[in-house]
C-alpha cells in the first residue's frame, strides 16, 4: 500500500501497519511525539491499523488536532480519578474544549482541595502509565455493561445512539470508559495539566435535567507550556472588570434589586458622564439631531417590528395579554420608535441623509445564569 504523507513525500508498504509503527518508521522522535493519526482527515487512534493506499498525517500535540486528543485523554484520567476518590459519582462525558476540556459528574459540588487530591491522583495514574485499549460491544450487552457499572448516564447515551452504530469503549487499567475516541495510547504520554476550576452544568445543558459538576482542566505539551497559559489565566483575573469595577467602586450589584441590575456609583456615574457628553458632542458634530423617546411601549409597536414574534421571551412585559386591554413592554431597541419619529413628517429627498441619535436605555430579560458584570446585564445604555 501507498501512504501518502503531509509533505507529499511516499511511503510504501507490502502489508498492513498501525499509524504508530509507521510513525516510528519515519522518526523515532516523530512516533515519541505522535498523539493520534489523521488518515484522509479522519483523525484516529495510533493503534489504528492502515490497510490500504490513504494520506496520513501524524499528529502531535503541536496540531490542534493532536493538543485536543492529548485533553481529552486527560479528561479520562479525570474521571478514571473522580471513580477512584468518589466512588459514589457518576460519570457523563468529558469533551476536549478550545482551552482544555471538561468532565460532568452527578456528585456533590467539588471543593478546590476536591481538586487538588483529584490532581494527585491523577498523577499516580499517568505514572501508572495503562495503555487506552478499544474494545465495541453490540448494543444490548454495552447497555447491560453500563447497567451493571451502575453508571445511568452512559445508559442513557447508549440508548439514544443509533441502532447500527458501533458501540466503543476504551479501558484504561480497571477504568472503563463509554467513548468514539480517539485517544492517546498511554496514560504516560500526558505530561502536563491542571484542574482549574469546578461548577454546576445541567445535564445536558437543559435546566430541567439533572445538576451536575463540571470540572474544568487543561492540558499540554510541555510543563513551561502549562505554566505560561496558568499565567495568562491569572492576569485575566486580575483584568476582570467584574473584579476591578467592584474594587475601584465603580459599580456594585443588590440582591433585592436583582441580577445584571448594577448600580453605578458616583465615581462610575462620573465616567458614564464624561463618556455620554463626549458622545453627545461628538455625533452633534458629524450631524447627528437627537431624539428622546420613551422607555416602553403598546405590545402593537413591537408586533410591527417583528419584536413581538421573535424575542418576547427576552422583552419584560407589562401586563397580561388574556387579562388587559392594553399590554406595554419594556423597549429591547431604540429603532422602532425612532422611525416614528421620522414618519411624523413628510420628507424631501432633500432632507436626506437625516442622522437621529439618542442616548437610549434598553432592557433585555437575559437568563439569571447568562449575567456577568456589565456586560451581560439586564438594563443597558446604548448611544
Ligand atoms: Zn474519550
Amino acid at each position: 500500500m501507498k501512504i501518502t504523507l503531509k509533505d507529499g513525500s511516499v511511503k510504501e508498504y507490502a502489508e498492513s501497519k498501525s499509524v504508530y509503527d509507521i510513525a516510528m518508521d519515519i522518526s523515532e522522535g516523530l512516533a515519541r511525539a505522535a498523539c493520534a493519526g489523521q488518515v484522509n482527515g479522519k483523525v484516529v487512534d495510533l493503534r489504528t491499523v492502515v490497510e490500504e493506499d490513504c494520506d496520513l498525517n501524524i499528529l502531535t500535540a503541536n496540531d490542534k488536532e493532536g493538543l485536543a486528543v492529548l485533553r481529552h485523554t486527560t479528561s479520562h484520567v479525570l474521571a478514571e480519578a473522580v471513580k477512584n476518590l468518589f466512588p459514589d459519582a457518576k460519570i457523563t462525558i468529558g469533551p476536549s474544549i478550545e482551552n482544555g476540556f471538561y468532565y460532568d459528574f452527578d456528585h456533590a459540588p467539588f471543593s478546590r482541595e476536591d481538586l487538588d487530591n483529584l490532581e494527585a491522583e491523577m498523577k499516580k495514574i499517568i505514572k501508572k502509565g495503562d495503555k487506552l485499549e478499544k474494545f465495541t460491544l453490540p448494543r444490548e450487552e454495552a447497555i447491560k455493561f453500563m447497567e451493571e457499572r451502575q453508571e445511568p448516564y452512559k445508559v442513557e447515551l447508549i440508548r439514544d445512539l443509533p441502532e447500527d452504530a458501533e458501540i466503543s469503549f476504551y479501558r484504561q487499567g480497571d477504568f472503563v470508559d463509554l467513548c468514539a475516541g480517539p485517544h492517546l495510547m498511554s496514560t504516560k504520554s500526558i505530561k502536563a495539566f491542571k484542574l482549574i476550576s469546578s461548577s454546576g452544568a445541567y445535564w445536558r445543558g437543559k435546566s430541567e435535567n439533572a445538576m451536575l459538576q463540571r470540572i474544568y482542566g487543561t492540558a499540554f505539551n510541555k510543563k513551561e507550556e502549562l505554566a505560561e497559559y496558568l499565567e495568562y489565566l491569572d492576569n485575566i483575573k486580575n483584568r476582570d472588570h467584574n473584579k476591578l469595577g467592584r474594587e475601584m467602586e465603580l459599580f456594585t450589584t443588590v440582591d433585592v434589586i436583582g441580577q445584571g441590575l448594577p448600580l453605578l456609583m458616583p465615581k462610575g456615574a462620573k465616567m458614564i458622564q464624561t463618556l455620554q457628553r463626549w458622545i453627545e458632542d461628538e455625533e452633534e458634530k458629524r450631524g447627528y439631531v437627537r431624539t428622546k423617546t420613551p422607555l416602553m411601549a403598546k405590545s402593537d409597536l413591537y408586533k410591527i417590528s417583528g419584536h413581538w414574534d421573535h424575542y418576547k421571551e427576552g422583552m419584560f412585559v407589562l401586563g397580561d395579554e388574556e387579562k388587559d386591554k392594553e399590554v406595554m413592554a419594556l423597549r429591547p431597541m431604540t429603532c422602532p420608535f425612532q422611525y416614528y419619529v421620522y414618519k411624523a413628517s413628510q420628507k424631501s429627498y432633500r432632507d436626506l441623509p437625516i442622522r437621529y441619535g439618542e442616548t437610549s436605555t434598553l432592557f433585555r430579560n437575559e437568563d439569571s445564569g447568562e449575567m456577568h458584570g456589565l456586560t451581560r446585564v439586564r438594563q443597558f445604555t446604548i448611544s
